[in-house]
């Protein structure tokens, strides 16, 4: 069986680095403000897993109005979110990950982006694709005002009865 889940997330550009991105630490003058690290890929990735198991949200599972919540690192939720998964019977087969932003460049990062989320994910790199584009200028990510990632994620399985 295959299920297939999609995952959006968009978060706010502020003032001062590191850029917390894909599970890396990345130079910058920004950062993303959020309750969490602000990890939108991480997010956007972590929904996809868990709408394609039918388990629903990681608002519902992680709520920012929970202090153990803030700050955190959105890998390790990422995980919390796969052992749910898991527990279910089902197994991230690959995924497929498009971030759009006007200035943080995903290129030079790619290949660390990959072999992270791969470690979270449990597949191989080849199995994980992270991918960047502009808006074209346009609208309040052509403005530098914040970022959006979509996700996609499918899942093979289930290995066992639910
Ligand atoms: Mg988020």
């Amino acid at each position: 069986m295959t299920r297939v889940g999609i995952g959006y997330d968009s978060h706010r550009f502020a003032a001062g680095g590191p850029l917390v991105l894909g599970g890396l630490r990345i130079e910058a003058d920004v950062h993303l403000d959020g309750h969490s690290d602000g990890d939108a890929v991480c997010h956007a990735l972590t929904d996809a897993v868990l709408g394609a198991a039918g388990l629903g949200d990681i608002g519902a599972l992680f709520p920012d109005t929970a202090a153990e919540n803030a700050g955190r690192d959105s890998i390790e939720m990422l995980g919390l979110a796969l052992e749910r998964v898991a527990a279910e019977g089902w197994l991230v087969a690959q995924v497929d990950v498009a971030v759009i932003s006007e200035q943080v460049k995903v290129a030079p990062h790619r290949e660390a982006m990959r072999s992270r989320l791969a470690a979270a994910l449990g597949v191989d790199t080849r199995d994980v694709s992270v991918k960047g584009k502009t808006n074209e200028g346009m609208g309040w990510i052509g403005r530098g005002e914040g970022i959006a990632v979509i996700a996609i994620a499918t899942l093979k399985g289930r290995l066992t009865p639910a």
